[in-house]
């Protein structure tokens, strides 16, 4: 058992005051392999105080010198990568491969973070002679951060980058089931140098917890959040009393849509990587395959064919593909959308139930799954199941498949595969998504925004637009000649 007993608050290393100590899950064993400090109302209270005294300070200081402790966290970062990657792995059982990948390029975005430190400029904006007006651009205050557990350092990165970037103290409460990694991140910036109260790190209960806390919290200003959209009505319901911006990243069901014409080979790599990546366990998951009619057979045989490959085992593995669900409720929903998938009469062409074999016994798996001949208004087409499931629908033609991908509460990400070029700019620009990809999928880089329309959030994460959420514009309206005619002359 690995013990951490300490929250970061103000720089140092506290004890909960009014918190527990709460046992972390491997979901590769189901068994505790962490105890860890879990913070209630009176220590998110002492954070958020600190994250205000520090916040005048760190937002006075000149953006170049934010710049420069950002860079430096980003070199203690790199050098922390392969422990984190694999701290993130036994905490929520992504596969070490692709943890090593997503973690291992993080450093990446906080240097670009790092950039924008000092490019928060403001414009002047010509009106008449007798006057200038300028706007500046100030932080909003401090930033309560909360986040998920499928990826836990992403999130908080995504938040406390821009936030520090742009002058704001931050308090981030990581998700009950992976908390472990937030702390890690909190050392790094103790080792960078970071005024204490600038970052601190809360871990918690959501509901009831420190999360509502934080939420409710009248020293915050902001909430950033990324999670369930049920989770964000209740954080939407919180917050309102004391009038929280918020950006929120939720959830998608995204359409990835592959003409006839498509290179198929290049199409089912990436369909089939983006339905069982993270073990199903991804907002940007091509979740409904839409395939047009004259490949569709030929598509569902090559799933079911690559499903058979998928390596589902022990994810510190160097060789295991798809690790284990991050928790046993995350499993149970799985396995249920699974029947329910079934008694609407979809087709389970593949997978569908727990592995077998001792080893994986006590762990969370689940075979990566395929259904086919599926319609879009069945609920496995409709609702985010966040498991390994591929759902295959047919359809005829462009226009068909334009509907069938609007037709969803969500618009977080899509994919279109086709050769034909004016195609692929008439469907890409109808899609309702904040990110479509042509002819590949999954490409997420720290410069492009990211973040959903409709049912899938507000805002945007990276990009130079990931600053603005945390940045209020100031305008400044200045007379040159110093009059101002009496009202009441004549
Ligand atoms: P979740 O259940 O909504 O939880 C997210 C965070 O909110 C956790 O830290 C949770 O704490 C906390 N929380 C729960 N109830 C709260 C409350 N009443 N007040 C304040 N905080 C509260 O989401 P999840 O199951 O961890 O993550 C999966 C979801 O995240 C999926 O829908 C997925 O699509 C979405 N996601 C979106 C993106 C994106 O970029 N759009 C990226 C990753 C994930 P507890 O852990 O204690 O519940």
């Amino acid at each position: 058992m690995v013990e951490y007993p300490h929250l970061f608050i103000n720089g140092a290393w506290v004890p909960p005051v009014d918190g527990e100590l709460v046992e972390s899950i491997d979901p590769s064993t189901g068994r505790p392999w962490a105890r860890v400090a879990f913070g209630g109302a009176g220590d998110i209270d002492a954070a958020v105080r600190a994250a205000r005294a520090a916040f005048g300070p760190w937002s006075r200081r000149p953006g170049h010198e934010r710049a420069a402790l950002l860079r430096k966290l980003a070199v203690a970062y790199e050098a922390a990568a392969p422990e984190l990657a694999r701290l993130e792995t036994t905490d929520n059982g992504r596969a070490l491969r692709e943890t090593k990948a997503d973690v291992g390029g993080h450093a990446n975005s906080w240097y670009w973070y790092a950039s924008l430190a000092d490019k928060n400029s403001g414009r002047t904006i010509p009106i008449e002679d007798a006057v200038l007006a300028f706007t500046t651009r100030k932080p909003v205050g401090v930033v309560g951060a909360i986040t998920p557990w499928n990826v836990p350092l992403m999130s908080a990165l995504w938040k406390l980058g821009p936030a520090l970037a742009a002058g704001c103290t931050v308090v981030l409460k990581p998700a009950e089931h992976t908390p472990v990694t937030s702390l890690e991140l909190a050392r790094l910036f103790e080792q960078a140098g970071f005024p204490p109260g600038v970052v601190n790190v809360v871990p918690g209960w959501g509901a009831g917890g420190a999360g509502e806390s934080l939420v409710a919290h009248p020293g915050v200003n902001k909430i950033a959040f990324t999670g369930e959209g049920a989770t964000a009505r209740a954080i939407l319901r919180n917050g309102a009393e004391t009038f929280k911006r918020f950006t929120l990243e939720l959830g998608g069901k995204a359409p990835h849509v592959i003409f006839a014409d498509a290179d198929f080979d290049a199409a089912m790599n990436a369909a089939t990587g983006s339905a069982w990546a993270l073990c199903g366990q991804s907002c940007a998951l091509g979740a409904r395959v839409l395939v047009q009619r004259p490949i569709y057979a030929r598509a569902v045989e090559e799933f079911t064919r690559r499903a058979a490959r998928v390596r589902v085992g022990p994810p510190l593995h160097e060789a295991t593909h798809m690790g284990p669900q991050a928790h046993a409720e995350q499993l149970a929903k799985t396995l249920s959308y699974i029947e329910i998938g079934k008694r609407e009469g979809a087709e389970l062409v593949f997978g569908g139930a727990r592995p077998g074999g001792d080893a994986l016994a006590g762990g969370f798996y689940v075979q990566p799954t395929v259904f086919a001949s599926v319609r879009n208004d069945m609920r496995i087409a409709r609702e985010e199941i966040f498991g390994p499931v591929a759902a295959l629908i047919p359809f005829d033609d462009e226009d068909e498949a334009v509907a069938l991908a609007n037709d969803s509460s969500y618009g977080l990400t899509a994919g279109v595969w086709t050769q034909d070029v004016g195609r692929a700019l008439r469907v890409s620009s109808q899609i309702e998504a904040g990110m479509v990809w042509v002819n590949t999928y999954r490409y997420i880089r720290w410069s492009t925004p990211y973040g959903g329309v409709k049912q899938s959030g507000w805002g945007r994460e990276n990009g130079t637009e990931a600053l603005e959420p945390y940045l209020d514009v100031h305008t400044t309206i200045i007379s040159k000649t110093g009059k101002f005619a009496d009202p009441y002359a004549t």
